[in-house]
């Protein structure tokens, strides 16, 4: 009890030190935040002053509305389970990491400060952070460590966000007006824009690897160097919040909808190799060559089998599905290929850099609940020795053999739900709680009229 204390109390001294520090440096506000269900960043602002009075004065037992973990993209409560209206919306504890308080550059005198929601002393089990970190747990009880390397895409629209709702969301025009695939003569304001991005990123000690423009009118793709898993996590997260704080200082609305629009996908490629014991797990050879070793079979095996069973980790909504089209660069089937961008699984790189690139997930997808996904998927190959289908060369779109990615966040949720599969890999609460999520955004879509069905039907029917 008295070591317990003590420890406390030195904590605590940490903290204030290291809050200290942020206001000598010229910070004035502190983010105390959490990571919600979509990925997005949920918190409160605090002047830095009194927040290192507090800490000065006793340790800080942070809460916020618990609610946070299980609304969806527009706030909207489900109807059941812990974070419904049942349950009187109460406080949820959260464990800041005071210590790894960082300064945010894209935000003057700013610093964000992590905090991990806590449940009975234990990490909640419903927190995005918490669902990853049990399935990196699982593959390091196979002596395993992922490392993970992101790569995201976005559009770039001109003008705010208030203009474009005060036009219906109609009209909205893209950065660019061609594919600007590879091009280094983008227009000044989106050089600018990502300049400044990589610029911050670097300077908040998250440096990008690259900014490209990629194959749609304003669209651009980020990638990240490889790191620790939640650390990558977090990262993408903050890079989130940069790339919309930064855009809207440009006149420019960063929007990382899978499908923007019709015929346009932005994905979130997730690049993973495995370290295990001896060294790099999935190439045969590790000095060289691209053959798979055995493992990295039963890895892909899983991948392809688990991924269709819990894809509203991975593609959360309605607008989700409508990236999958054929010849779009997203996947449309359930393959795997060496250096081919056709699969859903496209294994890249040789001997010690081999990896897995699954292209499934969109840039909607929280990145945290994604990864989660990927790593129980090749977990679960892994355990069970699954065998890989025969490697695809050419065109998967057309092997018509190959199963298809789910079709609609309909059904994809109605496999999640009943997934005895997902169940088992993920628990049953973590699954009834994300496909609660989930429902809540098919709810709000199912009784709305669209612009496309009003175009087929309002003369022709
Ligand atoms: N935009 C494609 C997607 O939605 C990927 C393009 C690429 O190969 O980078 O996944
Ligand atoms: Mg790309």
């Amino acid at each position: 009890m008295r070591t317990g204390s003590l420890r406390k109390a030195v904590e605590v001294q940490v903290a204030a030190d290291a809050v200290e520090k942020l206001v000598d440096a010229g910070v004035d506000t502190v983010l105390l935040a959490t990571v919600d269900v979509q990925g997005r960043l949920k918190g409160k602002e605090h002047d830095a002053q009194t927040l290192l009075s507090r800490l000065r004065s006793g340790p800080l037992s942070p809460e916020m509305c618990g609610y946070v973990l299980g609304t969806d993209l527009g706030m909207t409560p489900p109807g059941d389970g812990p974070f419904s209206w049942q349950s009187g919306f109460g406080d949820v504890a959260l464990l800041p990491d005071m210590e790894n308080a960082r300064v945010l550059p894209w935000l003057s005198g700013t610093a964000l400060v992590l905090a991990d929601p806590v449940s009975g002393g234990r990490p909640h089990p419903l927190a995005p952070s918490t669902v990853l970190t049990e399935q990196q747990q699982a593959l390091a009880d196979l002596g395993l460590v992922p490392a993970v390397g992101i790569e995201t895409e976005f559009v770039l629209y001109e003008g705010t966000a208030r203009d474009a709702a005060a036009s219906g969301w109609r009209g909205l025009r893209p950065a660019t007006w061609d594919n600007r695939d590879y091009a280094l003569d983008q227009p000044p304001r989106v050089r600018e824009f990502g300049r400044r991005l990589r610029r911050v990123l670097a300077a908040a000690g998250m440096p990008v690897e690259a900014v490209k423009g990629e194959g749609a009118p304003g669209q651009l793709e980020v990638t990240f160097p490889y790191g620790e898993a939640v650390a990558a996590c977090e990262q993408h997260v903050l890079f989130k919040h940069a790339a919309k704080v930064i855009a809207t200082e440009h006149s420019l609305i960063a929007s990382f909808m899978a499908a923007p629009s019709t015929g346009i996908g932005s994905g979130m490629h997730l690049h993973v190799s495995l370290e295990g014991l001896d060294g790099p797990a999935l190439a045969a050879d590790p000095a060289a060559g691209i053959e798979l070793s055995e493992l990295g079979g039963h890895a892909v095996a899983g991948l392809l089998t688990v991924l269709p069973e819990v894809a509203p980790l991975w593609a959360p909504y309605v607008n989700s599905y409508k990236r999958f089209a054929d010849h779009s660069f997203a996947p449309a089937r359930l393959a795997w290929g060496r250096d081919n961008r056709t699969c859903a699984v496209r294994v890249v790189g040789h001997g010690p850099s081999l990896r897995l690139e699954v292209r499934l997930p969109g840039a909607d997808a929280n990145p945290m609940l994604a990864l989660a996904a990927v790593v129980a998927g090749i977990r679960h190959g892994i355990e069970a020795k699954l065998t890989p289908p025969p490697a695809v060369g050419g065109d998967a779109y057309r092997r018509l053999d190959a199963p298809l990615v789910p079709r609609s966040l309909e059904e994809a949720l109605g496999r999640f739900e009943t997934s005895a599969l997902a169940g088992e890999l993920l628990g049953e609460p973590a699954v009834a709680h994300l496909a609660r999520v989930a429902r809540l955004d098919l709810d709000h879509h199912a009784a709305r009229v669209t612009d496309a069905e009003v175009e087929c039907g309002l003369i022709q029917a």
